[in-house]
């Protein structure tokens, strides 16, 4: 650990005795209210006492020690780290939205329902679908309802022996995962050489034992199914459903719609696409979309408009049941509203041209240096194996690292699983030419600096608060919790 960098916890600064406000006597202190003596603890909790200065100093330091958007750049593929607007703040932090209580009664919430149901139409709108429910809090959970949906659209039809569920092989890994996770059978489909799906192959596995065939399309290094109309009539010829992991929805923003290319259900991050932050693994939602026909089955509660202009909310007449606590994460949805309508379609049309712009931007500025398995054009994304020059021996996780000390944050690495030294970049519409400049510009530094002095790049970082941490015990031995020794403490 790089000491001079590394700023103590808060519970390290503490002195005993020394505070940094004064709180009111508390009003129940003094037996006013009697609690039952198995819920009263032994002795007060450990807390940190600092004056305030150290306390505002230490957390505005801490703060500078992270990476996030709002600091740097961030072109960390497959995951659409754009940035996010302050007005999509602004408007969640006004009391008619922050005050909401999710019990209150549907007319006391009139408002709030309709910003929920005018989110769901644009989104059904934007995706080319019928109908849509925001409940899932993620793109992963969106991808479990979306399945539930499917499974139970088959056993409503008396169709049971629907147990699989095909995922191409470059899939994102939460697609096999949630389709165990919804009790279905995976099979995975053959990629050809240019990453998109071998058709002979997916043929091959389509059969009546067959649910749904799940495909992210620009597909995960970046290239767009161009035969989708043959891959969705052999789906539907099989009495099978296709879904939309619309995690890659970004580049076809208003130019292109997964219910036009023949999807049945698909799910949208908004976390992502729309721009609501998710850092840290904080609140996301994963709205999941239907076609014409699969309405009945969604989740339940659904928002519903009644014919006097009035929101109420009920249960979708075949549903499967519940996948979230109320109605899912309502500032979200209040974020990805306020973004739509100040982008305006007009607005998101371009969001994903530029996106693409900015993707093949970098890509041909680099290619000459970096290995590009799968020649483009891209569309938001695209993939190198790492450096073309292998015979020093600098692998993708030290160019990752010697970003860091460049101040970049790094791609997505060693994903998608089809190539060794997966270096996956996503650069967004979001940056300026000059920031996508400085990018390339280092990538080229890193490139030439591993021929003429490899060690120096396989030692990054060198200038990061933490260098080198124990990755290997990190993974199989995690310390996930502070040990606090009355008042000295232990890391
Ligand atoms: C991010 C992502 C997911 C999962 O979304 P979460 O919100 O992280 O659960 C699924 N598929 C793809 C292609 C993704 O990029």
């Amino acid at each position: 650990m790089n000491k001079e960098l590394y700023s103590p916890l808060i519970f390290e600064l503490s002195q005993s005795g020394r505070t940094g406000c004064r709180l009111p006597d508390y009003k129940y202190s003094s037996g006013a209210v009697s609690l039952p003596a198995e819920l009263l603890r032994g002795e007060a909790p450990t807390l940190p006492e600092v004056s305030e200065p150290s306390l505002v100093r230490h957390y505005t330091n801490s703060s500078t020690n992270n990476f996030g958007v709002d600091t740097g750049f961030y072109p960390l593929g497959s995951c659409t780290m754009k940035y996010n607007p302050k007005v999509n703040e602004a408007m969640v932090g006004r009391s008619g939205i922050s005050d909401l209580h999710p019990a209150q009664s549907a007319d006391s919430v009139q408002g709030a329902l309709r910003i929920y149901r005018t989110l769901e139409l644009y989104l059904a709108e934007i995706g080319g679908m019928a109908e849509f429910t925001l409940n899932p809090f993620a793109g992963a959970h969106g991808e479990y309802t979306g399945l539930m949906i499917i499974r139970q659209y088959h056993l409503s039809r008396g169709d049971e022996a629907r147990r699989k569920v095909l995922v191409p092989d470059s899939a994102h890994g939460t697609n096999p995962a949630s389709a165990a996770m919804a009790g279905f059978d995976i099979v995975e489909v053959k990629s050809l050489p240019d990453g998109t799906v071998d058709l002979d192959d997916l043929r091959s596995k389509l059969d009546c034992s067959v649910a749904a065939l799940m495909m992210t399309n620009p597909n995960t290094t970046g290239m767009f199914e161009h035969s989708i109309p043959e891959i969705a009539e052999a789906v539907h010829a099989a009495g099978a459903l296709l879904y939309y992991d619309g995690a890659n929805l970004n580049p076809i923003l208003g130019v292109a719609r997964p219910g036009d290319m023949g999807f049945d259900v698909m799910h949208i991050n908004l976390h992502k696409t729309f721009s609501t932050p998710h850092g840290g693994g904080g609140p996301g939602a994963g709205p999941v979309g239907v076609r014409a026909g699969l309405e009945a089955f969604l989740p339940a509660p659904h928002v519903t408009c009644l014919p006097d202009g009035s929101f109420a909310v009920d249960e979708p007449a075949d549903s499967f049941g519940r996948v979230s606590a109320w109605l899912g994460n309502f500032a979200v949805y209040v974020k990805a509203l306020a973004y739509i309508l100040t982008m305006g379609a007009d607005g998101l049309a371009a969001a994903g041209r530029m996106a693409t712009l900015n993707a093949n931007y970098i890509m041909h500025s680099l290619k000459d240096l970096y290995l590009l398995p799968i020649a483009g054009p891209c569309k938001h994304e695209f993939v190198f194996d790492g450096l073309r020059d292998k015979s020093t021996g600098v692998t993708t996780l030290n160019i990752a690292k010697a970003l860091l000390d460049r101040g970049f944050h790094a791609p997505t690495i060693y994903f998608p699983l089809l190539f060794h030294e997966a270096l996956m970049i996503e650069p967004t519409e979001t940056e300026t030419k000059e920031t996508l400049d400085s990018f390339i510009k280092a990538m080229r530094e890193i490139a030439e600096t591993s021929l003429s002095d490899p060690e120096a790049i396989k030692s990054a970082p060198h200038h990061t608060p933490v260098t080198h941490p124990d990755e290997d015990g990190a993974a199989l031995d995690p310390v996930l919790t502070y040990r606090m020794l009355c008042n000295s403490t232990t890391l």
